[in-house]
């Protein structure tokens, strides 16, 4: 059986969160499928020394302000977790968990959402699955015999006692399970990036990058030049942990690789480092497979947009992902101002 909506929201994770209040404000009917059997996205698959890079009041979705999380500056993911799911109650978002959606298709002058939970006919959809199931792997020659993973699968140094570890990735998921592990006497670790680690400077984090952010955006707006946004400033946010390292010495990095080896990595100089376990932090993919069938990909796997709307179906919105779907969209604190541009256009359609 067909169920007719408003709109669907595709995943329930933070984006799915905000789209919902908003088109809860817009007096739309709707459903958020969320493929995880719990509420929280992938905050719950996080390493188990995450934490946010900035505070918890600014770390807030729109119209809840995040508590702060007692003895942290900065709240861990088990925090985040619990906010998402106080958000979802307390705004009696109409989630349904467990609801994988494997395709999403035209039908006349709507779209049909086909999940394992049923079928939704809908005037349109919001695709908000985020990035976190499409880790992205580097393809780089050689074979390494030992236990290669992804920052995805990654939990805690405990994992890794006694053993050679590379960790691949000059970002901050590289950073800081580079961090995590160098800080455990017990793991010795290689941190390799593809070109030198830029870190901000200590005294920024979130809450200058958000502000950075926002003034990128109004400079764009007003027709002004770009002012080369966060990108421009650093990669690397310099949380405590990061910190602790970088001063302790224990955070210095090698060029990447070029070669894999049975029992570890080669370089360019000819130099070599045996390892027990590879961690990839090479960062993700927008997961967009359930989109296939509008054929809307363009280059770099993205579908190209207009604020958060697909140039290629007018009834499609994208949320969260990066910023190529609104400045700092991908954050807690940025995700609010584009889902409610989003809501807004939908409102408007017929
Ligand atoms: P997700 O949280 O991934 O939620 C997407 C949901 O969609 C998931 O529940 C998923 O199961 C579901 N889904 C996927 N595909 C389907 C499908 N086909 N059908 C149905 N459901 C589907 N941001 C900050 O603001 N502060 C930080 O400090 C911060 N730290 C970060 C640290 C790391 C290591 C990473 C990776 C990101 C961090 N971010 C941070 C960025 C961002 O806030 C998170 O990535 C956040 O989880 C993105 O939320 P989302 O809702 O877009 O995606």
């Amino acid at each position: 059986m067909i169920q007719h909506t408003d709109v669907v929201v595709v995943g329930g994770g933070q984006a799915g969160l905000a789209a919902g209040y908003h088109l809860r404000r817009q007096g739309l009917d709707f459903v958020i499928l969320d493929a995880e059997a719990s509420p929280g996205g992938s905050w719950q698959h996080m390493w188990d020394s995450l934490h946010l890079f900035s505070p918890a009041d600014h770390s807030s979705l729109p119209g809840r302000l995040m508590s702060a999380q007692a003895g942290e500056t900065y709240p861990d993911a088990g925090h985040v977790v619990d906010y998402l799911a106080d958000y979802e109650k307390r705004y009696d978002l109409p989630v349904q968990h467990g609801a994988h959606v494997g395709a999403v298709r035209r039908d006349a002058d709507r779209l049909l959402v086909v999940a394992d939970a049923g079928t939704w006919r809908a005037k349109a959809v919001i695709s908000a699955t985020g990035t976190w199931t499409r880790p992205f792997l580097p393809a780089v020659p050689g074979l390494f015999t030992g236990r290669q993973l992804h920052t995805v699968n990654y939990r805690s140094p405990a994992d890794f006692a006694g053993q050679r570890v590379i960790v691949v990735g000059g970002g901050n998921s590289g950073a800081q399970i580079a961090a995590d592990l160098a800080l455990d006497a017990n793991v010795q670790v290689t941190w390799a990036t593809q070109r030198p680690p830029r870190f901000l400077a200590d005294d920024i984090d979130g809450r200058a990058l958000f502000d950075v952010a926002t003034a990128r955006r109004r400079a764009l707006d007003a027709g002004r030049t770009d002012t080369g946004g966060v990108a421009s400033l650093g990669d690397i946010v310099a949380v405590p942990p990061v910190r602790a390292a970088r001063d302790a010495g224990l955070l210095e990095a090698k060029p990447m690789f070029s070669r894999l080896t049975a029992d570890g990595a080669r370089w360019d100089d000819g130099s070599q480092s045996g390892a027990d376990a590879i961690i990839w932090c090479t960062g993700f993919r927008p997961a967009l497979s359930h989109l296939a069938p509008l054929n809307l990909r363009g280059p770099r796997g993205h579908i190209p947009t207009d604020g958060t709307r697909a140039l290629g179906e007018p009834r499609l919105h994208l949320l969260g992902y990066g910023d190529w779907t609104g400045p700092a969209s991908a954050t807690l604190i940025g995700v609010g101002r584009p889902a409610r541009d989003a809501a807004r256009e939908i409102a408007q359609l017929s």
